[in-house]
């Protein structure tokens, strides 16, 4: 079972600057920048782990290549199953590249996980500056190359909001175009403080909160007093769609993990 995770991420200011995001109000420029890879692999020395979570304080792959170093890195000095978060989107060369590792990690009994998230579709600017990033049909489009390369892909509907705001339909519509090129879905509500109210442009009332402050999926990446959005009601339409195509969905990332590797759901080819 996968049960200990460590997050690993280069820092900086996220070029991305999605309205949303509550790492990017906790990124400092204190230390590891992206040639520091040798010395973020070694940050972890010692520790106990099982999984390395490449996510934090910032997209980890404006530049694939060099997120990919990382993940390599991280393989080779540890040998550890990986878990990299993106909002890019990678050329062929790049998922080759992600391919031949997941093959490498195969063999050694570890498990690459690529997980992208989309947030909306056609209400994506709500959410996120649409000029910085891939839009969300170019991020479907790359899960199902994840998939076709015969790579442990996840479908990442982060954030949810309220129905009023980003409809929940717009977010079923994303599972409908992947229903069948994917492993699973991870889908979890908004937070917000203030600071993520103001960049939206949206007023505190327009939601629903809810009543415990459960954010235990936002440990490691998240700074500060922020409220957590109460999605109980669209999570549950959610559930019926993805039950519908009979595809696992998770509120916990490591949830998805571990019945991914239980399952053993795609074998990679070498
Ligand atoms: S890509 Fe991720 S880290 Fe960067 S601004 Fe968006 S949510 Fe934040």
């Amino acid at each position: 079972m996968i049960k200990k995770r460590e997050f690993i991420s280069f820092s900086g200011s996220c070029p991305y600057d999605c309205k949303h995001c509550y790492t990017f109000h906790c990124a400092q420029n204190s230390g590891f920048k992206e040639d520091d890879i040798t010395r973020l692999s070694k940050s972890i020395l010692g520790k106990d782990f099982d999984i390395v979570y490449v996510s934090g304080h910032k997209e980890n792959f404006v530049n694939p290549d060099v997120g990919i170093d990382l993940c390599e890195k991280l393989f080779v000095e540890h040998s550890c199953h990986i878990f990299a978060i993106t909002r890019n989107v990678f050329t062929d060369s790049q998922v080759e590249r992600l391919r031949e590792l997941s093959s490498l990690m195969q063999a050694r009994g570890k498990k690459l996980f690529v997980a992208v998230s989309i947030s909306a579709l056609e209400s994506a600017a709500i959410v996120e500056n649409t000029e910085n990033l891939p839009t969300p049909l170019e991020r479907i489009n790359f899960l199902k190359r994840l998939y076709e390369a015969g790579i442990l892909n996840i479908l990442l509907l982060r954030p949810l909001f309220n129905n009023n705001i980003i409809p929940i339909s717009e977010t079923m519509k994303i599972v409908d175009l992947l229903q069948s090129n994917v492993s699973c879905v991870v889908a979890s509500g908004l937070a917000v403080n203030d600071g993520i109210l103001s960049k939206m442009g949206i007023p505190s009332e327009a939601f629903r909160y809810a009543a415990i402050n459960s954010s235990e999926y936002l440990n490691g990446a998240i700074v500060g007093d922020n409220k957590l959005v109460d999605i109980t009601e669209e999570y549950s339409k959610l559930e019926k769609k993805c039950k519908q195509y009979g595809l696992p969905l998770f509120s916990h990332s490591m949830e998805a993990a571990n019945w991914i590797a239980d399952s053993q759901l795609i074998e990679v080819s070498a």
